[in-house]
């Protein structure tokens, strides 16, 4: 591991301009792992220029999909050969397991950059015919040019991934800012960027506050697209910045996801379902199971055997194979669940398992996992995002209720159903307002499967040929084949039939 990283631009390794750098903490230990440059404004601004004009000499772009798909192909071998250590840099810089950064982040990653690979050869569009019958009309399926994506702290190269992996397939030219609290993994992959032969210029990494240079990337006219995944206040203030030249926005926000148990639901497989899906990743995902509403004739059952899993979790060191649960990303983000707790507890939510921080742990941002019954979907811990190892519970009588508070959310990412009846379930899921519901399972993705959210959540997929085609712009080309001056159509603006 490096001991000072920097930051890359126009292939080179730089520190700020400014020479000032800011500190990378062990949530774990609450100790400094090293220092990366505290990028300014006109850092973000010879990035984005770099990027331009790597974009405009087609040094990427130009090459066929074949080639860039190789150069993919062989970053994704190069991320397999050092799975281990940024596996292990993972949940260091983040707090997530070992277990959970080694056994799915990574795999995930790899996948992805093999599937955005083969997307690059396969380029999908309408056949070219004459639709008008006087000549040929052709789809283009061109790179956007400058893309700017801006990533978040939770899953920092996983996410960072499935930006730079379409950009890159499509032809595009990159600029990426990682979130300040992660930036390391993010740097080291880009060493391997270097090495697989993606060219000089193609692909930028500047680090530092989200306020100087997201804000520089979201509004500067160099820039084609900003791809986010962040907070939806973050994504609402990008909104307004990209609007001076028209980017096109590709927004991953916020999420408040439902589980609905159906009455016929498997009480073990709900229990677990719950706690896996809420507790993931110290609870710090977009997806993660947060309200928990249950057919009241197994209410009582199913949350006995919640608050007894959610007892068993290991907290600990996350570096540890054994270890289910680490601290949270920083001592702000334990601050703020906390702060949510404390409200669901004033509101009249009561605590049946966690709700403080573990006694066994003298440091690191440790927080038990914790489960709150008796709760409303009026009270502010069904409504907002606390993005913390948190679960509200609370049981239904008619089904109707059940999804009309499922629905009820400024969000739409993900959610769930769990029961025995498919058919009952499938009812359940095309009546819920989110982009990914699950059946009996919550959390699994895909690299051929869009994610993405409905509503304040954002637009846009992630994953998929959908999530390549964002990174894409359709030009309609057309050949006259008629050789006639006067069309057959032109009466109508100029001369008589
Ligand atoms: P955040 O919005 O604070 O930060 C995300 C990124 O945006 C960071 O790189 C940050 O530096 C940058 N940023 C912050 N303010 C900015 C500004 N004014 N202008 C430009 N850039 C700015 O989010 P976070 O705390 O890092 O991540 C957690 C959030 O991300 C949660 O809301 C979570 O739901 C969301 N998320 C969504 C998905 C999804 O797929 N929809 C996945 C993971 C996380």
């Amino acid at each position: 591991m490096d001991s000072k990283y920097r930051m890359y631009i126009n292939g080179e390794w730089v520190d700020s301009e400014s020479k000032e750098t800011f500190d990378v903490i062990n949530p774990t230990t609450e100790e400094v792992i090293t220092e990366v440059p505290q990028g300014t404004k006109e850092d973000a601004k010879t990035a984005i220029d770099t990027a331009r004009e790597s974009f405009d000499k087609g040094v990427w772009s130009n090459k066929t999909p074949a080639e860039r798909a190789r150069v993919i192909w062989k970053l994704s071998d190069w991320v397999e050969d050092n799975a281990d250590s940024l596996a292990k840099l993972e949940s260091m810089n983040v707090g997530k397991t070992i277990k959970y950064s080694r056994d799915s982040d990574i795999p995930f990653i790899i996948d992805n950059l093999r599937f955005f690979a083969g997307c690059a050869r396969i380029l999908e569009g309408r056949s070219a015919t004459e639709y008008s019958g006087m000549g040929t009309s052709i789809i283009r399926r061109e790179p956007l040019g400058v893309v700017a994506a801006i990533v978040p702290w939770n899953y920092p190269l996983y996410i960072a991934v499935w930006k730079i992996a379409p950009a890159l397939a499509a032809g595009n030219s990159l600029v990426i800012k990682p979130a300040s609290y992660t930036p390391l993994t993010l740097l080291e992959f880009t060493e391997m960027v270097e090495k697989a032969g993606v060219p000089k210029g193609v692909f930028n990494v500047v680090t530092g506050p989200g306020e100087v240079i997201g804000s520089e990337l979201a509004s500067s006219k160099k820039v084609d697209m900003i791809a986010l995944t962040g907070d939806t206040n973050t994504g609402k203030k990008i909104m307004q910045m990209a609007s001076n030249n028209v980017k096109r926005l590709h927004l991953e926000l916020g999420g408040k996801a439902p589980l609905i148990a159906l009455p016929d639901a498997d009480i073990e497989t709900v229990a677990q379902g719950a706690v896996v899906g809420g507790f993931w990743n110290t609870g710090q995902d977009c997806t993660a199971v947060t309200r928990v509403i249950i057919n009241e004739s197994i209410y009582e059952k199913v949350v006995h055997r919640m608050v007894e899993k959610a007892k068993k979790f290991r907290l600990g060191n996350p570096l540890d194979k054994s270890t289910d649960m680490g601290p949270l990303v920083s001592e702000r983000q334990r601050d703020r669940v906390e702060g949510f707790i404390k409200q669901g507890v004033d509101d009249g939510g009561k605590i049946i398992a966690g709700g403080g921080r573990p006694k066994h742990l003298k440091k690191g941002y440790f927080l038990e996992p914790t489960i709150l019954k008796d709760t409303t979907q009026d009270m502010t811990v069904c409504r907002d995002e606390i993005f913390g190892p948190v679960i509200a519970v609370y049981s239904y009588e008619k089904l109707d209720d059940a999804i009309e508070d499922a629905n009820d959310i400024d969000y739409g990412l993900a959610a769930s159903v769990y029961g025995k009846d498919i058919a009952a379930c499938m009812k359940v899921a095309n009546k819920l307002d989110f982009g990914t519901v699950w059946i009996n399972e919550h959390g699994i993705l895909a690299s051929e499967m869009p994610h993405g959210g409905f509503k304040q959540s954002g637009f846009g997929k992630d994953l998929s040929s959908y999530s390549f085609e964002e990174y894409t712009r359709i030009k309609h080309v057309y050949v006259d084949l008629t050789g006639e001056a006067v069309k057959s159509w032109h009466y109508t603006v100029f001369g008589g039939k």
